[in-house]
């Protein structure tokens, strides 16, 4: 999608720190992590977010589930993790391309809110 930050990452028109690629995801690390390990995972096709999710396009999001327990094992996040997506304005979504905040590396605030 035009004018879309993920999906020109996901072009390779904006450089990322990829760990994680196939065919329908990608994973690359936060640019301004706020934990020692702070990956982002993606579907490379656009969605906007969580909630234009529906019974047409949400095989990737257990797919992402599936990358996520792949990545926690190879960040050696033995001691658990946490799985964030952000939702529009009020859930603090900064780029309109659903997305998933894999954190760990250390014990995690445990505020939701
Ligand atoms: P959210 O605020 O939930 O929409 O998350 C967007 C995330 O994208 C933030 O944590 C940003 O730090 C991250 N971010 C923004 N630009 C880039 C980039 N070029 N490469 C990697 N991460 C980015
Ligand atoms: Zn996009």
């Amino acid at each position: 999608m035009d004018n879309c930050l993920f999906c020109k990452i996901i072009a390779g028109e904006i450089p990322s720190s990829k760990v994680y690629e196939d065919d329908e995801i990608l994973a690359f690390k936060d640019i301004n992590p706020m934990a020692p390990v702070h990956i982002l995972i993606i579907p490379k096709v656009h969605i906007d977010g969580a909630d234009k999710l529906n019974e047409n396009n949400t095989d990737v999001v257990s797919k992402i589930f599936a990358v996520a327990a792949k990545l926690a094992e190879e960040f050696k996040l033995e001691n658990g993790f946490r799985i964030v997506t952000n939702v529009g304005c009020d859930g603090g979504q900064t780029v309109r391309h659903l997305h998933f905040h894999l954190l760990g590396g250390k014990k995690l605030n445990t505020e939701l809110c």
